[in-house]
């Protein structure tokens, strides 16, 4: 069962149902322990390691300080000065060790957060690149998505961090403990009492702050998307064409200051919380103190045992609060945790798309049966049970108005999507059977909005066979076969330069001339069914009808099926089929359908009718 993303009221119920049982404790702190392990072992074992002598150094700092006010107070001081020197010597050793691992430790959490992000952020994408095109239906999915991405990513390292400075604390603080104890056991007690007002105020703080982050998401996607148009460099023209840039301005500026107004409230909220622990806490110390006062008073304890529990007292509270601090990060990241959890979990089914039978390597026959599609969430079905037969070394055309389901037919037959229902089978064999990545490696698609990669023309063309060995003279023969050769010759530094001015040494290229890049990529995929969405829409009418003149020696046998709004390449397709309102209407060659009289030849004496420069189009 593939898991979806959650929407935000769901997740805020089940923050509040989240309980804080050791048992759910446990598994975050080692599952979060384990990624950290794997991400940088090395770092891990000699952050522990710093970890534990801190905690040494600072637990006998105590014994030293009692110690070296022993000495001081002493009544031979004056006479043997030299009885001070040890202890002191001890307390400034102890205390620049400490200081010294406490530095190295920045240092390498640095790097080893870095690592943990580095693992984190490979998963995330991996789920990213894999997950069904539905998702990418889903404003839930985005949301969650960037969820992951702002926040879930760097949590197991958080949590990592907190075990660690929680077992280091922990280890001082027992160190501590005994010393304190030594002096006096119901002082030990009552600072642990000290921390409780700290965790009793922590489970709330920990789910307001995933309830907020949930809540904002969608306000920070927005913001992000206003900043991406006021930013982008597709977008620069279109905004000072129009004018937009003040218009933009304020919007975004309106969702900043929804987002501050939040904030601020969240912020304050947060404090009062941690106010009413921190007072709890306070006052407990307050009391701690004045019982070691009056423990002083009576005779019970000695100036030097005083002075010492004092700074064991201090120590030992900050060491509490660091151990409760860091159960509250725990399980605040454990709610990003189960976030991220379900997020990757979306990836499994990706996993799985390379496992099962292998699409054989071509067909004779595709036949698309009866086959239905609904986009999620919409309200009606894009296909309403679509009948056609592709022939292998067929090249076929889809013709039909804005709308009426080519682009959808095209993607189900690339296997993007699976149909709701009827089947898609080649020579008999249900296509959802195969293994969808196996039955994708044997579709090259190019969609009317291809991607213009900034990267080199080399690379922008084995995309289409990303990963497999290809030479340069294959990646030339492609581009011969697109008519991109010469112009990506006549590049500065020809098929090597980058095709985005985004990066310095790159350049950009006409729309024309992009469509051929993207048809040299198709080409270069050498896949037996080839499926080209609007492929001359760019292209001028001598580049188009070269295009086409040669496109059978370029297929070499394979199948294509081109959409087109054209007829003048329409009309050369073996078989051209039309549709309407996600329905196949008509089908045939040209001759024949224009003999029929029906909506094919309607719509090619429309374009013909328009078509004043290119003069009266030949039925
Ligand atoms: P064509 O390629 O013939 O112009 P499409 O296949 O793109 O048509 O679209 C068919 C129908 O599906 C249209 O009604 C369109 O509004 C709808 N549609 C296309 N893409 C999506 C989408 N991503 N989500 C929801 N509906 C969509």
């Amino acid at each position: 069962m593939p898991a979806e993303p959650l929407d935000p009221v769901a997740l805020r119920v089940a923050a509040r149902s989240q309980r804080k049982s050791m048992g759910r404790l446990t598994r975050l702190v080692r599952a979060s322990m384990s990624l950290v392990w794997q991400a940088g072992p090395r770092s891990f074992v000699a952050l522990a390691s710093l970890q534990v002598v801190s905690a040494i150094a600072l637990a006998l700092q105590v014994l030293a300080v009692q110690w070296v006010l022993s000495a001081v107070l002493a009544d031979d001081l004056r006479a043997d000065f030299s009885s001070v020197l040890a202890p002191v010597t001890l307390l400034a050793v102890l205390s620049a060790t400490g200081a010294v691992a406490g530095a190295l430790q920045s240092q390498l959490q640095r790097l080893l957060g870095e690592m943990v992000a580095r693992t984190m952020w490979t998963r995330v994408l991996r789920v990213a690149t894999g997950v069904d095109l539905r998702h990418f239906e889903s404003p839930e999915f985005y949301d969650h998505l960037n969820r992951v991405q702002t926040n879930a990513v760097a949590r197991p390292y958080q949590v990592t961090q907190g075990v660690l400075s929680m077992a280091g604390a922990g280890a001082a603080g027992v160190g501590l403990s005994i010393a304190l104890a030594s002096v006096s056991p119901l002082l030990l007690v009552l600072v642990l009492v000290g921390g409780v007002p700290l965790l009793l105020t922590s489970r709330r703080e920990s789910r307001l702050e995933f309830a907020f982050s949930v809540g904002q998401t969608p306000v920070l996607r927005e913001r992000a998307y206003l900043a991406m148009i006021q930013t982008g460099r597709e977008e620069a023209q279109e905004v000072r064409a129009f004018g937009l840039g003040s218009w933009l301005g304020e919007r975004f500026d309106a969702l900043y200051d929804r987002y501050l107004g939040d904030l601020r409230r969240h912020a304050v909220r947060r404090t009062l919380l941690s106010l009413v622990g921190q007072l709890g806490s306070a006052v407990v110390l307050g009391g701690t103190l004045l019982f070691l006062v009056w423990l002083v008073a009576r005779g019970t304890i000695d100036v030097a045992g005083a002075g010492a529990a004092i700074i064991a007292i201090r120590m030992l509270a900050s060491q509490v609060q660091s151990v409760f601090r860091g159960v509250q990060l725990i399980f605040e990241s454990g709610l990003f945790l189960d976030d991220l959890d379900a997020f990757l979990a979306m990836g499994a089914p990706a996993l799985e798309g390379t496992s099962g039978p292998q699409a054989p390597s071509g067909f004779d026959t595709i036949r698309v049966d009866d086959v239905r599609f609904r986009y999620p969430g919409a309200e009606v079905e894009a296909l309403r049970g679509i009948d056609l037969e592709v022939h292998a070394g067929e090249i076929v055309a889809l013709v039909g108005e804005n709308g009426s389901g080519k682009t959808t037919l095209a993607k189900l037959l690339a296997g993007l999507y699976r149909p709701d229902g009827g089947r898609i089978e080649w020579d008999g064999t249900d296509t959802t059977t195969f293994a969808p990545a196996s039955l994708r490696e044997r579709v090259s698609v190019t969609f009317q909005d291809f991607v213009r990669y900034a990267f080199s023309a080399t690379e922008n063309i084995t995309v289409g066979r990303a990963g497999a060995e290809s030479s340069p003279d294959e990646v030339r023969a492609a581009a011969r076969a697109a008519g991109a050769e010469q112009l990506l010759d006549d590049l500065p530094q020809g098929f090597a330069t980058r095709l985005s001015r985004l990066f310095t040494g790159g350049t950009d290229l006409s729309g024309g001339q992009w469509q051929r890049v993207a048809l040299a990529r198709s080409f270069f995929r050498d896949a037996p069914l080839v499926i080209l969405d609007e492929p001359t829409a760019a292209l001028d009418p001598r580049a188009e009808h070269e295009l086409f003149a040669t496109l059978r020696d370029v297929l070499d046998g394979r199948t294509a099926l081109f959409i087109s709004h054209r007829f003048s390449t329409v009309r050369g397709a073996d078989r051209i089929f039309v549709l309407e309102g996600g329905r196949v209407v008509e089908q045939g060659t040209h001759a024949e359908l224009m003999s029929a009289r029906g909506l094919y030849a309607d719509l090619y004496r429309l374009q013909a009718d328009t078509d004043v420069a290119g003069g009266p189009a030949q039925a």
